[in-house]
């Protein structure tokens, strides 16, 4: 595989050592030999990438080549792409060409980079293994007996097997950060409002956040630096000036204030991942950081706010597949209620199913009021916590998750099992803040992922932390071993 990250294939091809023709038909041949059994992508689109690969040399050639152009990287397959089937997991959208490109497609694009497909993901971004695609699971690449995790998992698997350097995924719940910990690359959730969601299909509105899937902090930053930015068709992308991150990633780390929450090294953390989450926090204080415990006292909660709001928005969301305006129609219908009814039943797995119930009962009348109502009030106090939180510490840091990767099938048949997995990522969504998380160790062979947490738009301390763990690390240098065919 081409282990280079994205500033050394930058350079590789401002040398003239190689070319985007050359990296993309490396990447298409990669993922020939190698996707059939891991499943990350859903679509491909070869002529176009090749395409586009000759463009971003004529323009290398030039001298018009920003940092990005002519590289492959992969869309999750939720961002819309003009002309190429964005199927969000789901058979509903099975045969959906979007008219458009979402704005964070159209950024990737003017920077030169090559879209080689679209990844797998559970169905409308609803899980946390990809188990819940339509397309089938996606499979881990450090153990194909195991999940990539979810939603992301085919832009995890990707990035780790070395099919493209670079990916993108989204987060509502965790989405980017725990796919990322679960196939041992790095991934960034941007602060609400920083990323555009135009164009990206929405699961839950108020927190949906797009963001940068890597192998290293430094390729987090200048993703980011390419996706972020004000855009006014969305009306809750925030307008503040760009900033350089990757300029920013060695501030000093010299008296960082880190806080460990302790309700994030309690019951259920494995044992393994606690004593390398620890190991990592002394590289921290060896790096001049001061290590303080604090409380996040409402974490426990984020599961039962998360999972009424997040529903409840999905259940509104997902009211326009209706297989009239969008979405599968069923055959020879009976009359409209006919129409609808199994448009949507045929259309829609089962856990998407579960959720637009859920949803559709905590909006009804009578419950509101006990259940969303409830749930938005948590939200507010989860977001205090955190707001107390950085009061005194300047970066939140734990687990990402309480384990390593789990066996394809052993959560499926228990959905509150699967929920439980969110516990170290849901909150952030609520709060609306940004999170990483950053290879760490690995326990039996399997990846380990650190969770940095920030206030609002303090991605460049996050990444610069990240990024700095890495020049003394090399955990996010290690790739699995994938034989390819003779
Ligand atoms: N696992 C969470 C869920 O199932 C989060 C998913 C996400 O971030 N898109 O909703």
């Amino acid at each position: 595989m081409d282990p280079r990250s994205l500033a050394e294939l930058a350079k590789a091809l401002a040398s003239g050592e190689t070319s985007s023709f050359a990296l993309t038909e490396s990447a298409l041949a990669r993922i020939d030999a190698l996707d059939s059994e891991l499943n990350s992508f859903i679509s491909i689109d070869r002529e176009a990438a090749l395409q586009d690969a000759k463009t971003a040399d004529a323009r290398i050639a030039s001298g018009d080549a920003g940092p990005l152009t002519g590289i492959p990287i992969a869309h999750k397959d939720i961002f819309c792409t003009r002309n190429l089937r964005t199927s969000c997991g789901s058979r509903m959208l099975d045969d959906f060409i979007p008219p458009y490109d979402a704005t964070v497609v159209e950024r990737l694009r003017s920077a030169g980079a090559v879209l080689i497909g679209k990844t797998n993901m559970d169905e409308f971004a609803m899980g946390s293994s990809n188990e819940n695609s339509f397309y089938g699971p996606c499979k881990n690449p450090w153990d194909r007996k195991r999940v990539p995790g979810g939603s992301s998992g085919g832009s995890a698997a990707a990035v780790a097997a070395g099919l493209v350097a670079a990916a993108t995924g989204t987060d509502t719940g965790g989405s980017i950060r725990q796919p990322a910990a679960f196939c041992g690359i790095t991934g960034l959730k941007p602060t609400y409002g920083l990323v555009s969601r135009l164009g990206m299909i929405a699961y839950a509105s108020s927190l949906d956040q797009g963001g940068p899937m890597a192998r290293s902090a430094e390729d987090c930053a200048l993703l980011l630096e390419a996706m972020a930015g004000h855009d006014v068709r969305d009306s809750t992308s925030i307008n503040r000036p760009p900033e350089n991150y990757r300029a920013q990633l060695q501030q000093s780390l010299e008296g960082l204030r880190i806080g460990i929450p302790k309700e994030y090294f309690g019951e259920g953390l494995d044992s393994s991942v606690a004593r390398i989450i620890e190991d990592a926090l002394t590289e921290y204080e060896a790096m001049g950081a001061t290590l303080q415990e604090i409380s996040l006292p409402r974490t426990a909660l984020s599961i039962p706010a998360y999972y009424v709001i997040a529903p409840a928005e999905a259940s509104t969301n997902l009211s326009r597949y209706d297989g009239v305006r969008y979405g599968h129609r069923c055959n020879s219908p009976k009359d409209l209620e006919d129409l609808y009814t199994r448009s949507r039943e045929e259309g829609f797995g089962g856990e998407v199913q579960r959720r637009i119930l859920v949803g559709t009962y905590a909006l009804s009348s009578g419950y509101y009021d006990a259940y969303y109502k409830k749930a938005q009030q948590v939200r507010r106090l989860i977001a205090g916590d955190f707001a107390s939180a950085f009061e005194s510490v300047d970066v939140i840091a734990g687990p990402t998750t309480p384990g390593v990767a789990f066996e394809l099938g052993s959560k499926t048949s228990d959905p509150t099992a699967m929920y439980l997995e969110d516990i170290y990522t849901l909150s952030v969504n609520l709060a609306g803040l940004p999170a990483m998380s950053l290879p760490a160790g690995f326990s039996d062979g399997l990846p380990v992922g650190l969770q940095l947490i920030g206030q609002h738009f303090d991605e460049a301390r996050l990444l610069a932390a990240a990024h700095q763990f890495q020049q003394r690390s090399d955990w996010h240098r290690q790739t699995p071993e994938l034989e390819l065919p003779a």
